[in-house]
C-alpha cells in the first residue's frame, strides 16, 4: 500500500456517508502497531477484517483497511453510514492519552479528509470520543472543522 490511496479515484461506494471517524489504535509512542498487528487483532476480536477503513502509520504511509463499500466495525451505532480512519499511537511513553501524531500522519491525514470532502461533502469529521456515549480518550486529539479544509 501507498499514498497513491490518496490521488486516485481506485474505489467506488455506493453506500451513504454521512460521517468520518477518526480514531487512534491506543499505542504508545514508544511501540509499533502495523496495519498487520491492527487486522489480526480485530480478527481475533471475532471482525471479519480490519474495523477501519484507512490505518495511518507514523511514518505518514496510509493503508488501505476495510473497502469503502462495506460498513466498518469502528464506532457503535455509526458503522453503517460512517468512514473509520485510525493513526498509530495516541498513548504517551507512559501510556496516557498524548496527541503523538507525527508531522507525517498529521500531513496524511490532512490530505486524506480534504479527499473524503471532496467525494462526500456533505459529512461531517468527528473524533471518536465525541460521539454521544462514548466515554473513551480516542482519537486523543481535539478533532474540528480546520484540519479537513
Ligand atoms: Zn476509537
Amino acid at each position: 500500500m501507498s499514498n497513491a490511496i490518496l490521488t486516485s479515484s481506485q474505489y467506488q461506494n455506493y453506500r451513504h456517508i454521512d460521517l468520518v471517524v477518526i480514531h487512534c489504535s491506543a499505542t504508545r509512542c514508544t511501540r509499533s502497531y502495523t496495519v498487520d498487528d491492527c487486522r489480526r487483532d480485530h480478527r481475533n476480536q471475532g471482525f471479519a477484517d480490519i474495523g477501519y477503513h484507512y490505518y495511518i502509520t507514523r511514518d505518514g504511509v496510509v493503508h488501505a483497511g476495510r473497502p469503502l463499500y462495506t460498513e466498518g466495525a469502528h464506532a457503535q451505532g455509526y458503522n453503517r453510514y460512517s468512514i473509520g480512519i485510525c493513526y498509530e499511537g495516541g498513548l504517551d511513553i507512559r501510556g496516557r492519552p498524548a496527541d503523538t501524531r507525527t508531522p507525517q500522519q498529521k500531513d496524511t491525514l490532512h490530505r486524506l479528509l480534504q479527499r473524503l470532502k471532496e467525494d462526500y461533502p456533505q459529512a461531517r469529521v468527528v473524533g471518536h470520543r465525541d460521539l454521544p456515549g462514548v466515554r473513551k480518550a480516542c482519537p486523543c486529539f481535539e478533532v474540528n472543522g480546520d484540519i479537513c479544509i
